[in-house]
């Protein structure tokens, strides 16, 4: 365990750059924090806090010199690995046909993150295994996400969505990092305790100035985990979850949530594990050149399942029903692993004030006896 300060900080954002990665951090930008590009600690949200509810986002003033005070990016890293929009192939018309060109192909500057949470670690590793693990692995996916470094941070002020803690997850960056800080501002002064995930981070960290971290900062940083942990805004109860889920299908509840939902797709797109694709074709004027990009999609759009005639989930209340199910029980069975890391995101920005930990409370506690006994024998032939 290593201390450094922020003079630090900065020298670690600058070793980053030497090593050659295009350093993400966390910055306040229109009233929101979002990762983009930093060049050094100067464009961190320095004393900036968050305030985040049942779809209420809102920065403040902490009163203090925290730079990694607020829970969580209004998005996690999928942005940048997983590109809302990209160029797969053009196709340009030759007198006898036409030539195909595939998207260039050329890998891209390898990114660091700095600021990561626990739960954006997860997303990634959710990703990782739907995207790049599979028979027919996204090639443009795996190229970005090769050689990420990344320095995650422990996450010392949860906010009112955030159940990480429900979800298996925590506070502190548990793995998959290269580094991990957790961030200490008392009478010691302002400063920041360094783990060592991986070679690399120890090789990057050799270049920045430290201290041995006292067992005073160890003891502290503790704390923050112990504070944050006992602080989550929301909790969902994941007993039996997965059986409860498909338990519920014909929930009258969705009716209520169908209601309330404007299938506005924010939820989707915040989300940092939803991966859902579809495929745009544009033609020039000419009709020389034809490029097919592939765009994010979501399972709330009404074309999202029409596949060959109809569409499957005509009404709200099946698209709902279609990605809670999927997040909470059907990536279970497809992956292995849950869809939720529990970061909230969905919940601050559902403008209806949706909230995934309600909606799957009120599903459980609405089965009805015949639903329960299905689940009990479900449980029985597990
Ligand atoms: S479903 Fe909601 S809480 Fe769960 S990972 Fe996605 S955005 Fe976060
Ligand atoms: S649940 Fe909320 S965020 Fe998601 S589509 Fe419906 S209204 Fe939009």
């Amino acid at each position: 365990m290593r201390t450094m300060g922020l003079a630090g900080l900065d020298e670690l954002v600058a070793a980053l750059g030497r090593a050659g990665y295009e350093v993400y951090g966390p910055r306040a930008r229109d009233g929101a924090i979002v990762l983009a590009p930093i060049a050094g600690v100067a464009d961190l949200p320095h004393g900036v806090g968050d305030t985040q509810d049942a779809a209420f986002y809102r920065l403040r003033d902490r009163g203090d010199a925290k730079v990694f005070g607020y829970s969580t990016a209004v998005q996690g890293l999928k942005p940048v690995l997983f590109p809302a929009h990209e160029l797969l192939w053009k196709a340009r018309k030759t007198p006898i046909g036409f030539d195909v060109e595939d998207a260039d192909a050329t890998p891209p500057k390898p990114r660091a993150f700095l600021g990561a949470r626990d739960c954006d670690l997860r997303a990634l590793a959710v990703h990782d295994t739907v995207l790049a693990s599979r028979e027919f692995a996204d090639k443009a996916y795996g190229q970005r996400r090769e050689g990420v470094f990344v320095v995650a941070v422990t996450c010392s002020d949860p906010c009112g969505t955030c159940f990480c803690v429900s979800q298996g997850g925590s506070p502190k960056p548990q793995e998959g990092y290269d580094l991990a800080l957790t961030e200490l501002l008392d009478g010691d002064g302002h400063r920041f305790l360094v783990e060592v995930g991986s070679e690399r981070g120890a090789e990057i960290l050799a270049e920045v100035t430290t201290t041995d971290a006292p067992p005073t900062d160890t003891a502290a940083a503790d704390a923050v985990v112990a504070e944050a942990t006992a602080s989550m805004g929301r909790t969902l109860d994941t007993s039996d979850l997965h059986d409860v889920m498909y338990a519920a299908a014909d929930s009258p509840h969705w009716d209520e949530v169908a209601a309330r939902c404007l299938a506005c797709t924010n939820c989707t797109l915040v989300c940092p594990t939803c991966f859902c694709t579809s495929v745009e074709d544009t033609t020039d004027l000419t009709k020389s050149m034809t490029e097919r990009h592939r765009v994010w999609d979501s399972c709330f759009g009404s074309r999202f399942s029409y596949i060959h005639g109809g569409v499957v989930r005509e009404s709200g209340k099946s698209r709902y029903r279609q990605w809670i199910t999927h997040k909470l029980a059907g990536y279970q069975d497809q992956f292995g692993l849950s869809g939720c890391v529990g970061c909230g995101r969905c919940i601050t920005w559902c403008p209806a004030a949706i909230d995934i930990t309600a909606e799957a409370a009120a599903l459980r506690a609405g089965l009805t006896t015949g639903a329960t006994d299905a689940l009990e024998t479900a449980g029985e032939t597990r």
